[in-house]
């Protein structure tokens, strides 16, 4: 699941540069999440980045992209090398 960011948000601009996916950009009035490019951070972190440096925890998932953990996987390896498969790649342990 792609996490949303929420009005509560102060743009305090900590989470930006946090994802490793270049997920969050600012909007017209808050931060927004592109669900097309958050994997929840899998492949990167153990736990979402945004949330943990989010001070107003404002970071809840979007329950309008419901995915499991190997379709952020999948989405993770699409971004990262362009190949749009769940497998790892092969040299991945290097
Ligand atoms: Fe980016 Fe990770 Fe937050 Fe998704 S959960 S927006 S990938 S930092
Ligand atoms: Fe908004 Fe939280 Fe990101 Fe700060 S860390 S800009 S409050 S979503």
């Amino acid at each position: 699941m792609a996490l949303m960011i929420t009005d509560e948000c102060i743009n305090c601009d900590v989470c930006e540069p946090e994802c490793p996916n270049e997920a969050i950009a600012q909007g017209e009035e808050i931060y927004e999440i592109d669900p097309g490019r958050c994997t929840e951070c899998v492949g990167h972190y153990d736990e979402p980045q945004c949330r943990k440096v989010c001070p107003v925890d404002c970071i809840p998932l979007n329950p309008a992209f419901a995915e499991t953990h190997a379709a952020l996987y999948a989405k993770y390896v699409q971004l990262t090398t362009g190949v749009q498969s769940g497998a790892a790649p092969e040299n991945a342990s290097g």
